[in-house]
């Protein structure tokens, strides 16, 4: 397949208008549009008005404008027995590459900007996992699957890569837990785009799966979400008016880090009795060391879903642990959705029973107009499609937090 690229979103800023200038109106005018769609999908121009809060004439003005430079198209359809322009985003205008970096596993995703994933690869990683090697990894894969699509780094408006939250809260840095302590030193965002030539994005794994379910998943059509990511630590990503809130120093969600058992053990964050001391996967597996001393906890979801019964109590007790943290949460933030994803959400109900449960215990958030509990739609792909379309937002609106190709 031969990608074309054509004019991009990137089209949008190829001037830098002044602030307070016509054109400046103009191109913050066109980036909501932009945005709106892709929040949206194909919306007709009157949706558009709604959505972006507009008037009709400037969204048509507009829309010509934005179809001239290839940035979306339009169709005739059918609304409500009237005739109506469709707008959608042109398709092929450019690629976004999402990565995530776990902390025993790589995957990469290659979408478009119709946010259709085009090509994706998942590669182990050692326990103890470098930051060098591992982000030259990243880079190869990257090359290698774009020429699987007949593209290459000129076709790629972003990347936008995810680390598991930094093992202590308190520092500035995101940083794989598990991994070498020279991760804490590395610019991840900056050794990529240096090394691929493309604007990079690094956003924690949770605010990354929270914007993939919001988008693609179960929280489509919500604008307030909190996902909970049970994997082999817990943290949570969190929408609040269709947008990732990431708190000043990108921490925000760390609920591993809240006290549950005050007699409990040091956490590696250094505080004692936190929540990832009960149900991080080290503290779930121990739990089974006399009856399966080397279980790991890929296991342990496989034998809690063929009916071990000590796996399937390990996974319960987890998810009601997990549930009455997020509790607080939600009655702090009052979602519309609590989302639960991660390796551990594999086990179904068996989690998320106990969870719901739990959060339904806390009155405000149970019964009719309470908070909606259900598991990820997109499973081990939430993060990377949002890390995609992330990097799809940032080349929108140049917000990346590296130097592009542009400027270097
Ligand atoms: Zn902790």
């Amino acid at each position: 397949m031969v990608i074309v690229p054509t004019a991009t979103i990137r089209g949008v800023r190829t001037t830098p208008p002044q602030l307070g200038s016509q054109p400046a109106l103009r191109e913050a005018n066109s980036q909501r549009i932009v945005t709106a769609i892709r929040h949206h999908g194909a919306l007709t121009q009157v949706e558009i008005a709604a959505a972006t809060g507009l008037s009709q004439a400037t969204v048509s003005t507009i829309v010509k404008h934005l179809v001239g430079q290839g940035v979306v198209d339009t169709r005739t359809t059918v609304r409500t027995g009237r005739r109506a322009q469709l707008v959608t985003l042109a398709q092929r205008s450019g690629l976004a590459v999402g990565v995530q970096i776990g902390s025993r596993s790589l995957r990469v995703l290659v979408g478009d900007s119709g946010y259709e994933g085009l090509s994706e690869r998942v590669l182990p990683l050692p326990r103890d996992h470098r930051a060098d090697t591992t982000l030259d990894r990243v880079a190869l894969l990257i090359v290698d699957l774009l020429e699987d699509l007949g593209a290459d780094l000129s076709d790629v408006v972003g990347v936008g890569i995810a680390l598991p939250p930094s093992r202590s809260p308190g520092t500035e840095r995101l940083r794989p837990v598990d991994a070498a302590d020279e991760w804490h030193e590395t610019d991840v965002a900056e050794v990529l785009s240096r090394r691929l030539g493309v604007p990079v994005v690094v956003e924690q794994d949770a605010t990354a799966g929270a914007v993939g379910e919001l988008r693609f998943g179960a929280g489509r059509g919500a604008t307030d979400i909190l996902y909970v990511r049970c994997s082999y630590l817990v943290n949570a990503g969190i929408v609040l008016g269709g947008r990732p809130f990431r708190g000043r120093r990108g921490l925000s969600g760390e609920v591993g880090h809240v006290e549950v058992d005050p007699s409990g053990a040091i956490c590696t964050c250094g505080s004692r009795g936190c929540l990832n001391t009960v149900v991080g996967a080290d503290a779930l597996t121990d739990l089974l060391r006399i009856s399966r001393p080397r279980i790991t906890l890929r296991d342990l979801i496989a034998l809690a879903l063929e009916g071990d019964a000590g796996c399937r109590q390990v996974i319960a007790d987890a998810g009601a642990a997990i549930g009455a943290v997020v509790a607080g949460l939600a009655l702090a933030l009052d979602p519309e959705k609590v989302v639960v994803g991660g390796e551990l959400a594999q086990t179904g109900e068996l989690l998320i029973g106990p969870l719901r449960d739990a959060l339904s215990r806390r009155v405000p958030l149970a019964g009719v107009g309470g908070v909606d509990v259900v598991a990820g739609e997109l499973g081990s792909e939430s993060e990377v499609q949002g890390l995609v379309a992330l990097a799809f937002d940032a080349a929108a609106t140049g917000a990346t937090a590296s130097a592009g190709k542009e400027q270097t």
